[in-house]
């Protein structure tokens, strides 16, 4: 397949996307994807609850905390953290490896601290998207659309000014206040780096 050879002739691309929870990095994923070939969604593995029109794989592996801990003793991760209510996220270390040793592109979801790690750890190869929501008073409004616990919603509204904070840091931003427009802009940043 000569594709495939072709590829194995350079690294692949790690698109690390990030943003405020509430701001819709998965609906403008999901719009990306579909219109993108050649880059695949890499699921994090996560120990939180699945939510509603969430499937096993998409947007994360669902796995038991006694589970997400062995792989962490199996050194399986690329970085994890410990995010809102002390649930787990983490990159499956060898997936990434793979992909990026031969040359195919992947993206996914993290936060700005495991972002940071990788970017120093990958320099090559991320390429850091931070999606930013329109103005707060909309992300409040998504958040509390989707989450009823106010405990729950307060929390998650604390950690959207740190991760504003890191913004800066990445070398797209894009501002999701229109899904077909914000969509677009993310499909041109990926075809920049992975010409179909
Ligand atoms: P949510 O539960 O709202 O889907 O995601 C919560 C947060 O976890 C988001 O900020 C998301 O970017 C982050 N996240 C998802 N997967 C990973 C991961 O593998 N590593 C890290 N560090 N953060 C992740």
């Amino acid at each position: 397949d000569f594709q495939v050879k072709d590829r194995k002739n350079r690294q692949g691309f790690f698109f690390v996307v990030s943003g405020p929870s509430g701001v819709g990095k998965n609906t403008l994923l999901n719009y990306a994807l579909e219109r993108v070939r050649g880059i695949y969604y890499l699921p994090s593995i996560t120990t939180r609850p699945m939510r509603p029109g969430e499937a096993q794989g998409f947007p994360y592996f669902f796995v038991s905390k006694a589970d997400f801990e062995a792989m962490i003793a199996q050194g399986a991760f690329l970085e994890w953290k410990q995010i809102h209510s002390g649930d787990y996220y983490g990159t499956h270390l060898p997936t990434i490896l793979y992909a990026l040793e031969n040359g195919y592109d992947i993206i996914t979801d993290m936060d700005v601290l495991g972002c940071v790690e990788v970017m120093e750890r990958f320099p090559e190869n991320v390429v850091p998207i931070f999606i930013a929501p329109p103005n707060m008073e909309e992300l409040r409004q998504r958040l509390a659309g989707r989450e009823k616990d106010a405990g729950v919603i307060a929390k998650r509204l604390e950690r959207v000014a740190m991760e504003m904070s890191y913004a800066g840091k990445y070398r797209h931003v894009i501002i999701n206040d229109d899904l077909e427009r914000a969509g677009r802009e993310l499909v041109k940043i990926l075809r920049e780096y992975s010409p179909e």
